[in-house]
């Protein structure tokens, strides 16, 4: 069976979010750890963080996904950008022992112009400032698709990364569908492809979760616009055989399409169904 949710508000708590994923058929979701721009963050209630991973043990839920706000950009060329990125992600690991052994997923950042080697230097330098070994969560990398100076454009930007990174087990990748297919891997004619080479380039025991997003932009465009399951330049056929890929199908997989609950809820059942008839 697949592990499949969608991105949803945690405004109500942690239980409230995990019996709304379980309404729509989802065994895993994804939420923001504050407002996506930034800014303080809610005190967890830790008797309503309990009661979630009560909740989630007896459901069979798969890992959760924390995504860090937008604004978080450790390669900025403004220190003061670098210093709240670090005080947020140091933050928000500290939070998320809440719901020990989950991940925590972040955009690597944007150079700004600095180069992209400068900018894996300094996501590096905050990486190694910041993990910890007693930590139960895994921090995972996403691949972008390129816009502007955005570091993590290819598989080879984010094993860089990891690769000077201290506390190595605690790093892994989460893989965007239509980022990868707009930074320009062809996972709709070459899946086997794109996989070997991530094999090859980080390591696929690296890769733990996945946002399952159809592409409004096209191929190879470096551009960042979701679309509906079915409804973009990736296309259903394509995504039904990307979550069924024996490397895949095992991975909490996110879905951060345009959608409504209803229209989640229909992704997800339309992709669980396929994946049984696989
Ligand atoms: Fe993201
Ligand atoms: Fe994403
Ligand atoms: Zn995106």
């Amino acid at each position: 069976m697949l592990h499949i949710g969608c991105h949803l508000s945690i405004s109500k708590g942690f239980l409230h979010i995990g019996q709304e994923a379980f309404s729509i058929g989802a065994d895993t979701f994804q939420f923001f750890t504050r407002n996506p721009q930034g800014g303080k963050a809610k005190d967890i209630d830790a008797v309503d963080a309990a009661a979630y991973n009560a909740f989630a043990a007896q459901n069979g839920f798969a890992k959760i996904v924390a995504h860090a706000p937008y604004t978080l950009n450790p390669c900025s060329d403004n220190p003061q950008t670098r210093e709240f990125a670090e005080m947020v992600f140091a933050d928000d690991l500290k939070r998320m022992e809440f719901v020990p052994h989950n991940y925590y997923n972040f955009h690597p950042g944007s150079h700004v112009g600095q180069g992209a080697q400068k900018g894996i230097e300094m996501i590096i330098e905050l990486l190694n400032r910041i993990l910890q070994p007693q930590q139960t969560t895994t921090v995972l990398l996403e691949t972008m698709s390129g816009k502007g100076s955005e570091v993590g454009r290819s598989f080879e930007e984010l094993a860089a990364v990891i690769a000077g990174v201290k506390l190595k087990e605690k790093m892994g990748v989460c893989l965007d569908t239509c980022h990868v297919f707009a930074a320009g891997y062809d996972i709709v004619n070459n899946l086997d492809g794109v996989l070997t080479e991530f094999d090859k380039i980080i390591g696929l025991e690296r890769l733990k979760a996945i946002h399952l997003n159809d592409s409004l932009m096209p191929f190879a465009s470096n551009k960042d616009r979701h679309a509906k399951i079915g409804e973009g330049e990736i296309g259903q056929a394509a995504l039904v055989r990307f979550v069924c890929h024996p490397s895949i199908k095992n991975l909490p997989i996110i879905l951060e399409t345009p959608n409504d609950l209803k229209g989640y809820a229909a992704e997800i059942k339309m992709l669980r169904t396929a994946a049984k008839d696989a």
